[in-house]
């Protein structure tokens, strides 16, 4: 180990898990990936991510999803961190602790979240003084989703999801989680959503947003947000595990506002009119026993930010 009298302490970054409000997927690209249009929302499910220096590259993983997460060069926030050092010619090594509670393989996000929070953490940890589009640029490299995880709030993204655009929001938002045991890989369902697309797919080369969803989230309403929420990849998600479309009919019968699979799934997010609705709503699919966990959460919050260290 290091000396720690001469050592920055290490450094703690808090990260919210993602939900898209609207994901519209375009046409395959010759890069394999698809163009999308996107609005994403940033909601209060955490990982802790903390970095120290340390005499070699390393990651260790705490939390109830700690056995699915890999600790080797393959976990996206050991990656963001080479990058960075590597971008940046840092060459002190770092261990990343990944506190995780962002359900993993679930649509949310998790593994983009964890290499956004490494970014802002590194940044603070090595004195580089990135600026915050600097960040986004190096997270872009990394993946989709990481920029907007490190800008959180509500904000649109094309492209691959990565170019962001801010949205005028109002208001909170109440969610609630269902998150099931099927397993569901993101290019398994892309590639369902281009098969039952064949060669008829109705969008055009570049999907635009909806203005309704834009006006919905300026009057901070849930009830005008909810008839607005819409996947692309909802049809594949049910196609390949028709158990989801019974979720959400479940959280519909239940009182939900609007129901959605989350991203590529298998994670279902339902809208609710307040907390105590989110708790109802909570307490009923829990007792139908159709999804593992069931989580509320409140959207829009903060992106990565760093915070005070953990004592435990
Ligand atoms: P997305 O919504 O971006 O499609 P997801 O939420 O469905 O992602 P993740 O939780 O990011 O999925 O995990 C996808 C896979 O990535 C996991 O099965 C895991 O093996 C791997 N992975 C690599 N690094 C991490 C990490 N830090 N946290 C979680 N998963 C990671």
């Amino acid at each position: 180990m290091t000396s720690a009298h001469t050592d920055p302490a290490p450094v703690t970054v808090r990260v919210p898990a993602k939900v898209n409000l609207e994901l519209l997927v375009g046409p395959l690209r010759d890069d394999g990936f698809h163009t999308l249009s996107t609005v994403y929302q940033a909601v209060n499910l955490h990982d802790d991510v903390t970095v120290a220096l340390d005499d070699e590259w390393g990651c260790s993983v705490s939390g109830q999803y700690a056995d699915v997460v890999p600790t080797g060069s393959s976990n996206l926030a050991l990656r963001a961190a080479r990058l960075l050092a590597e971008e940046t010619a840092v060459d002190t090594p770092v261990h990343v602790t990944i506190a995780k509670t962002i359900p993993v393989a679930g649509g949310m996000a998790g593994g983009s979240a964890d290499a956004a929070a490494t970014l802002v953490a590194c940044d603070r940890l090595w004195g580089l003084g990135l600026s915050t589009e600097e960040l986004e640029e190096y997270a872009a490299e990394l993946g989709s989703d990481v920029p907007f995880l490190i800008r959180g709030g509500t904000a649109m993204g094309s492209g691959r999801g990565e170019r962001l655009a801010p949205v005028l929001a109002r208001g909170s938002y109440h969610w609630v989680f269902a998150i099931s045991d099927i397993g569901l890989s993101t290019p398994e369902v892309y590639a369902e959503c281009d098969r039952l697309r064949g060669d008829t797919s109705p969008r055009a080369a570049t999907p635009e947003p909806n203005s309704q969803l834009m006006s919905a989230l300026r009057t901070g309403d849930p009830h005008a947000l909810a008839p607005q929420l819409t996947n692309d990849l909802q049809e594949a998600a049910v196609s390949l595990r028709p158990e989801l479309g019974e979720l959400l009919s479940s959280g519909m019968e239940f009182g939900a506002l609007g129901g959605i699979v989350s991203g590529s799934g298998p994670t279902v997010a339902f809208l609710v009119e307040d907390v105590e609705a989110a708790i109802d709503l909570t307490v009923a699919l829990t007792a139908t026993g159709a999804a593992r966990e069931v989580r509320k959460a409140i959207g829009p919050v903060h992106g990565a930010h760093v915070i005070p260290a953990r004592v435990d």
